[in-house]
């Protein structure tokens, strides 16, 4: 899929020229025929939009950190969490409160201004969630955007996370609708929607986005965006992740993603959803400098910092330092509602 749009040359004018909008209803056809463009088009065109909306040298920075690690009953198959397969991860039960805050702090002090706590839950039991909401209450004393995954939620659960005060909920749709039972076979895709309705209504923002790189198709990856674009909202935060291949698990040794498909993925989720945070997310370790430039110069604007994901690799922060240093990229200030305002009454004040 490279230089041939299903588009009629008309539609595709039409296309490029609403690009910048915010639309929730995006058709399948032009999400294709973003994909098709030829390369230093779509490229082009994604740094358009990204500048209107970000300062396109800042990048956000998060941090995640697995608060409970395995033994999950789900069998997501890329996962090395989950207890179906034998992939030599040791669980470990939920960490200490006091644990979690400290490794908050270090993380506010190398320059993060989110917090992302995982845990390795089909969904959370009370007494669990009663002692993530202390967590979450705890980071956000601290200064930082909170984040937690934590599997499904319902109505009633994302409303103490709210109360908690819980910026971002991270409930991830993986891939396509139709591509997604031969990933995941012990919750429904329709489940996942609604555990990002439930999030979505308590007011919490919404953190989604998929995975490249588990045998699926461009086509599958176009409805993956497509599915998140056309959210009733679009999330304010969208990862995507290339599949780190773990041993033991039965996506261990897919075919791999063709680093030009991953960028041109950014690029077409920057410009249907204009103002969410794109994020590189998992796979950064086995990806070229030059290819997460080319992802930052096509509209990522988020990454995880620090030396793991949850379970798997993540580039060491040094070399991340180093990196954003030689592109000239900036960590991005968290900006808070009342630091907002106060931007505003200042510029209201000397116009
Ligand atoms: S991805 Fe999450 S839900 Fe799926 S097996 Fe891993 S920890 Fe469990």
């Amino acid at each position: 899929m490279t230089n041939s749009s299903a588009l009629s040359s008309a539609r595709t004018q039409t296309l490029i020229g609403r690009l910048g909008e915010i639309r929730t209803d995006w058709q399948l056809d032009e999400i294709r025929a973003l994909f098709a463009l030829p390369f230093a088009d779509l490229i082009y065109h994604a740094q358009r939009v990204h500048r209107a909306n970000f300062d396109p040298n800042e990048v956000q920075v998060s941090t995640l950190l697995s608060i409970k690690t395995g033994a999950c009953p789900e069998d997501c198959a890329y996962c090395s969490q989950s207890i179906r397969f034998e992939t030599g991860l040791k669980s470990e039960p939920l960490m200490d409160m006091e644990d979690v805050l400290e490794k908050a702090r270090v993380a506010k002090a190398n320059g993060a201004t989110r917090f992302c706590m995982g845990a390795a839950y089909r969904s959370p039991k009370p007494k669990q969630l009663a002692q993530i909401v202390e967590m979450v209450k705890g980071v956000r004393a601290m200064g930082m955007e909170t984040c937690v995954t934590l599997g499904m939620v319902n109505s009633e659960q994302a409303r103490q996370l709210k109360d908690a005060g819980l910026d971002y909920y991270n409930h991830n749709l993986d891939t396509s609708e139709s591509y997604y039972k031969e990933i995941i076979t012990t919750r429904t895709y329709q489940d996942r929607l609604d555990t990002l309705q439930a999030v979505r209504e308590a007011g919490i923002n919404v953190c989604c986005g998929g995975i490249l790189g588990m045998g699926e198709t461009q086509l599958d990856r176009a409805q993956l965006l497509h599915t998140l674009a056309t959210l009733p909202q679009h999330p304010e935060s969208v990862p995507i992740n290339q599949l780190m291949q773990v041993e033991g698990t039965p996506l261990h040794g897919a075919t791999k993603v063709e680093p030009f498909d991953f960028v041109r993925a950014i690029a077409v989720a920057r410009l249907l959803m204009p103002r969410a945070h794109v994020r590189l997310s998992a796979g950064r370790s086995d990806m070229s400098d030059e290819t997460q430039a080319l992802c930052f110069l096509a509209g990522a604007n988020s990454i995880f910092y620090g030396d793991k994901l949850l379970t798997t690799e993540n580039p060491d922060e040094n070399h991340d330092r180093d990196l954003f240093e030689r592109l000239g990229i900036r960590g991005e200030v968290l900006r808070t509602e009342a630091s907002c305002r106060r931007a505003e009454n200042a510029e209201a004040a000397t116009a």
